[in-house]
């Protein structure tokens, strides 16, 4: 029994959700082998190779995989999938998108979202926005998963030694074609990867008052910052700022919500965070029930307070 993780990396780097997918795979009871496809990703299948109880990487590189075109990439997946019992994606807008072309392929049913495993063919995972845990089991050859990073620990990026073992690259599918990408640029941690989350909401007002409230206390803190999808769709901020179910699912050390309510959806992108610290002026905020620390305050008061005592 072993399983194979398809590591998200941009050619020179592993990128973190990977790490949480390791964990998952190991706890399926076999070996765990990761597959970086790539374009030029000899230093990326280097730094898989070093992530701690992986035994083997399979490194395929070619001009077809150079952007992590879903149809190509689930090609190659396809072309070494026959010597895994498990194949594990992290779910990530990437994972999600080429998982279910190999469970497709293969004949199986996805299993999505773990958050848990309870044996090789035993999951658990959130459904209704995390407020039920259901336990699936499966009894496929193979099981295609896909792996909510917030619910395992990251495997060490280092201590391992793993061969690298180079496997063929596959062709072009010709279905699709990467024309461009623009991309956010940013000094702050990505959101996903934060340890710390400064997060706005819908009481912000606008998109001046989001900036010139949130900005100095996430500068202070080095976090990233975050918001409802009331403010997103507001315009305050960005929609890849939006934490919740229709947004990204977070888990950081420290979460602060300022003005935010507190609604279902909205917890279930943040209520696993470590610790929750929330500022509202209305008592009864739900978003009470699950914070740590809770201020019944004006938050445009006691922001700018507790930056300045930081
Ligand atoms: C299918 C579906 C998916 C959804 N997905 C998401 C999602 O992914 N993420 C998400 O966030 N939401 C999501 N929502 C929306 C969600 O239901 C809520 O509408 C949204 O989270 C509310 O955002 P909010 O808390 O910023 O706004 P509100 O609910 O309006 O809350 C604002 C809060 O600010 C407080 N407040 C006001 N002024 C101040 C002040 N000066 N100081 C301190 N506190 C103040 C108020 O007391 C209130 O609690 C989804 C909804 C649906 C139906």
């Amino acid at each position: 029994m072993t399983a194979l993780v398809i590591a998200e990396h941009d050619n020179a780097s592993i990128k973190g959700a990977t790490l949480n997918t390791v964990t998952a795979a190991a706890q399926c009871g076999g070996e765990v082998h990761v597959l970086v496809a790539g374009s030029n990703a000899a230093a990326a299948a280097q730094a898989a190779a070093q992530i701690a109880g992986v035994s083997k990487v399979l490194h395929a590189d070619g001009a077809s995989l150079a952007e992590g075109l879903a149809e190509n990439l689930a090609a190659q997946v396809l072309a070494v999938a026959g010597d895994y019992s498990h194949i594990l994606f992290p779910a990530t807008a990437s994972g999600k998108n080429v998982a279910p072309r190999v469970a497709a392929k293969l004949d199986v049913a996805q299993i999505s979202d773990i958050t848990k495993v309870d044996s090789a063919d035993t999951f658990e995972r959130p459904i209704y926005a995390g407020n039920a845990i259901a336990t699936v089991q499966s009894t496929d050859a193979v099981k295609v998963i896909t792996v909510r990073s917030t619910g395992f620990d990251a495997a060490a990026a280092t201590g391992g030694s793993a061969a690298v073992e180079s496997v063929a690259a596959a062709a072009d599918s010709g279905k699709s074609s990467f024309v461009g990408r623009e991309v956010t640029k940013s000094d702050r941690p990505e959101l996903t990867a934060a340890k710390i989350i400064v997060s706005g909401g819908r009481a912000l007002g606008s998109d001046e008052k989001f900036q010139e409230v949130l900005t100095p206390l996430a500068d202070k803190l080095n976090a990233a910052i975050g918001a409802s999808r009331a403010a997103v769709d507001a315009g305050y901020a960005p929609n890849d700022l939006q934490v919740g179910q229709t947004g990204k699912i977070v888990a950081p050390e420290l979460y602060i919500a300022l003005g935010i309510s507190g609604a279902i959806q909205h917890l279930a992108g943040m209520k696993d965070s470590k610790v929750i610290v929330a500022v509202n002026k209305d008592p009864e905020a739900p978003i009470f029930s699950v914070a740590d620390y809770g201020l019944v305050a004006d938050l445009f008061t006691a922001t700018p307070e507790l930056v300045s005592k930081l």
